[in-house]
């Protein structure tokens, strides 16, 4: 399957630095074998856009508001993104479950808001360090695949651990392993043949060092790469070991 690498830069950048980053970025995918997807501030996205225009670059949301328009101060919504030529948006955050209150069930009618309106959704699931020591991660993970993904669901889902997102930690090979194994095995369960063909994202202290590492992992659909996705050189690092993995047929 066709690896993505996707960057969420999260609450970073002005107008000006957004779209010298994304067009460094552009410069450099050439030839990739591998999507790439950024997805910048709210208020960079249309700056962002023009830097893209004509670039094989997708440009993505970080969030999106689950009604169509209305009295919700401060929100965005799918329609909106989409009128800026955004393709991909981001769901369920843990930085926005625990920050914003998501819960599943908001989280679930953000991706049907945005599929509505032909936009990709990429619903986050992850535990905590809590969840992983005491052996509730799957089940907690299970539970958010179960209640985040609506019914139909034909987007991506990133598998981001709470205590691996901007800690420089990540989970052992065989922790990955067993985990997408799982969310490969709850999609199945949940959508039928459909769940085989869901790319599962790893997000989490992803950077140059331990990609090629973690998107060789059996059921690793590519990486959300959140702090290394601010500096192109590294971004384009890990760009490039999806795209080795891909043309070395999938091997390291
Ligand atoms: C993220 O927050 O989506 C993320 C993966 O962050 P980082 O790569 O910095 O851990």
């Amino acid at each position: 399957m066709r690896q993505m690498i996707a960057g969420n830069w999260k609450m970073n950048g002005s107008q000006s630095t957004a779209a010298s980053l994304s067009a460094a970025i552009a410069a450099g995918i050439g030839g990739m074998d591998c999507d790439v997807l950024i997805c910048p501030p709210f208020t960079a996205i249309a700056a962002v856009g023009e830097t893209l225009d004509g670039s094989a670059v997708l440009l993505g949301a970080q969030d999106c508001h689950q009604s169509p328009s209305g009295a919700h101060t401060g929100d965005i919504s799918a329609g909106m993104l989409r009128e800026l030529g955004v393709t991909h948006v981001l769901l369920g955050h843990s930085e926005r479950r625990a920050a914003h209150g998501e819960i599943d069930e908001v989280v679930r009618q953000k991706a049907v808001a945005a599929a509505s309106m032909g936009l990709t959704p990429i619903i986050c699931v992850g535990e905590t360090q809590d969840d992983r020591t005491s052996g509730r991660d799957t089940e907690i993970v299970g539970w958010q695949i179960e209640g985040s993904l609506p019914k139909g669901f034909a987007g991506l889902v990133a598998y981001e651990p709470i205590w691996a997102i901007g800690t420089g930690k990540t989970p052992t090979r065989e922790e990955v392993a067993a985990m997408h194994g799982f969310i490969r095995a709850e999609l199945v369960r949940q959508f039928g043949w459909a769940g085989e063909t869901i790319r599962i994202l790893y997000g989490g202290s992803v950077n140059p060092s331990n990609a090629a590492s973690l998107l060789s992992i059996d059921q690793v659909g590519g990486a959300l790469v959140g702090g290394a996705s601010l500096k192109a050189e590294q971004f384009l690092e890990i760009v490039r070991a999806a795209d080795a993995l891909s043309k070395n047929g999938g091997a390291l």
